[in-house]
């Protein structure tokens, strides 16, 4: 069934170019692009948006990189959306990602990894409403 999923080009990825290479493996692999835009994370925005990880020890680090420059968030629509999205993105940590996903091709480190893909639907549906009004998705 179709689902729907959340997706941040994050900024390392838009830092090096690889903004186009990252949206034609998504569109390759049968997402639609509801709503696409492109801003820089707040502070609060980045601390709001990975609140579950406040208590970890990455957690200061993790917003200053997402904060650091530019991304692109975008809401998709596919067939299994999310567990597709994660799959195609591979693991975490780029040395641990399978071959051929996005993290092990592009992303630079645990940190610095390229993409971010919503973990849930549930988690989608509240990600995709953070950004976009209903009336932007098509
Ligand atoms: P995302 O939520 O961005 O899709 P993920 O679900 O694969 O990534 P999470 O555990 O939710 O991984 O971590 C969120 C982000 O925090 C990671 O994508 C990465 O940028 C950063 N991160 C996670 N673990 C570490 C770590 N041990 N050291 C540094 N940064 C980390
Ligand atoms: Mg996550």
């Amino acid at each position: 069934m179709s689902q729907r999923t959340f997706t941040i080009v994050k900024p390392d990825s838009v830092e090096k170019g690889n903004f186009g290479k990252i949206m034609a493996r998504l569109e390759g692999e049968g997402f639609k692009v509801l709503a696409i835009r492109k801003l820089q994370l707040s502070t609060r925005q980045a601390e709001g948006f990975y609140a579950v990880h406040k208590e970890r020890p990455f957690f200061p680090d993790l917003v200053k990189y997402m904060t650091s420059g530019p991304v692109f968030v975008a809401a998709l629509e596919r067939a299994d959306a999310v567990p597709h999205l994660r799959s195609v993105m591979g693991a975490t940590d780029p040395a641990k990602a399978d071959a051929g996903t996005i993290r092990k091709e592009l992303g630079e480190s645990i940190e610095r990894n390229a993409i971010h893909g919503s973990d849930s639907p549930e988690n989608a549906a509240i990600e995709i409403n953070f950004f976009f009004p209903t009336s932007e998705l098509f």
